[in-house]
C-alpha cells in the first residue's frame, strides 16, 4: 500500500542534471514503506550552478537527506558545512544528511561497494585488487578497497595522470599499473562504463586473472555484463554492480532515518 503523504511526511530526495532516470525513489521509497516510515523521496532536477540554491532549499524546506549524483558531487562538497572523511578525501558527495541547520555530506560509494563484496561472501581485506578506471566511481572504490585492508591496489587506466590521481587513495597499497598486473591480482574491479547498454566490449581478459580470483563490475545496465559472462564461463567467482547501487543507497537511508535498511526490498525495487 503507498502511503499519503500528511502534515507530518518527511522529504528527502536525489538532485543531479538530469536525473528523471534515476532508480534512487524506487529504492528509497520501497524502503520507507517496508519500514513503515512516513517519508517520501523525490527526483529533483537541479541545473549546474544551481547547488547553493539547491542546498539553500534543503535547509530552509527541512530536507531530511538528499542523495547527489552527477554533475553536483564536487559543487556539494564545496557548499555543505562539514565533510565526513571519505566526502573530503574525494572531494565528492553522494549524500547530504540535515543536522538541524547544518548540512553534512559523506560519499557512501566505495562503502557500498565493500558491502556488496562483503554480502557475496568476498572479504577484500589481503587481496591483490586490480581497478580499472579512475573516474568518480573508481576512486571511491580504490579508497574503500584500502581502507578495507586490501594488500595491494593497482589502478589501471587510459590517462595516466588520473590512474595516480587515484592510486594515490590508496596511499602504501596504491600503485599505477597496467594489464599486466591482472595476472597477480586476486579482486579485479571494473569501474569504467566499458560493457554498458549494448557494447559488447570486453574490459579486460579474464584469461589473464589467476585461479580463484574474483571479478567484480560496477556496470549493472545489463547485470551481467561481457566481462562478468566471460569470467563465470571461466569459473572465477563474479560480483555484478546492483549490489554497490543498492548498499550505497542502504547507507544513506541508515543515515538519515537511523532504521535499518531492508535490503532485499531495495534490490527488488531496484531491478523493477
Ligand atoms: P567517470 O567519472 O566518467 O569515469 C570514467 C572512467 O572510465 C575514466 O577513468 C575513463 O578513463 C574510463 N573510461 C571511459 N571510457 C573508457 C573506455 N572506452 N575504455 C577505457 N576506459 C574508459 O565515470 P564514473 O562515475 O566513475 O562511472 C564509471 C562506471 O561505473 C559507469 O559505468 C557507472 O555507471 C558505474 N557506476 C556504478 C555504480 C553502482 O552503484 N554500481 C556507481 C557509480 C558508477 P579516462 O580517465 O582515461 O578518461
Amino acid at each position: 500500500m503507498t502511503r499519503t503523504p500528511t502534515g507530518a511526511t518527511q522529504l528527502a530526495g536525489v538532485i543531479g542534471w538530469p536525473v528523471r532516470h534515476s532508480r534512487s525513489p524506487d529504492i528509497h521509497n520501497a524502503a520507507y514503506e517496508a519500514l513503515g516510515l512516513d517519508w517520501v523521496y523525490v527526483a529533483l532536477p537541479v541545473p549546474p550552478g544551481e547547488v547553493p540554491a539547491a542546498l539553500r532549499g534543503m535547509r530552509a524546506l527541512g530536507i531530511e537527506g538528499l542523495s547527489v549524483t552527477m554533475p553536483h558531487k564536487g559543487a556539494v562538497a564545496a557548499e555543505v558545512d562539514a565533510l565526513t572523511a571519505d566526502a573530503a578525501a574525494l572531494g565528492a558527495v553522494n549524500s547530504v544528511r540535515r543536522d538541524g541547520d547544518r548540512l553534512i555530506g559523506d560519499n557512501t560509494d566505495g562503502g557500498g561497494f565493500v558491502d556488496s563484496l562483503v554480502e557475496a561472501g568476498v572479504d577484500p581485506s589481503g587481496r591483490r585488487c586490480v581497478v580499472l578506471g579512475a573516474g568518480g566511481a573508481a576512486r571511491a572504490v580504490v579508497r574503500s578497497l584500502a581502507t578495507a585492508g586490501a594488500a595491494q591496489v593497482t589502478v589501471v587506466n587510459r590517462d595516466p595522470g588520473r590512474a595516480a590521481t587515484a592510486a594515490a587513495l590508496a596511499g602504501a597499497v596504491g600503485a599505477v599499473g597496467s594489464a599486466s598486473d591482472l595476472g597477480t591480482a586476486d579482486l579485479l574491479v571494473q569501474a569504467t562504463p566499458v560493457g554498458m547498454g549494448d557494447d559488447a566490449t570486453l574490459a579486460a581478459d579474464p584469461d589473464l586473472l589467476p585461479a580463484g580470483a574474483v571479478v567484480a563490475d560496477l556496470v549493472y545496465h545489463p547485470l551481467v555484463t561481457p566481462l562478468l559472462d566471460a569470467a563465470r564461463t571461466r569459473g572465477l567467482t563474479t560480483v555484478d554492480g546492483l549490489g554497490m547501487l543498492v548498499h550505497q543507497a542502504a547507507r544513506q537511508l541508515r543515515a538519515w532515518t537511523g532504521c535499518d535498511a531492508p535490503i532485499d526490498v531495495m534490490r527488488a525495487a531496484a531491478t523493477g
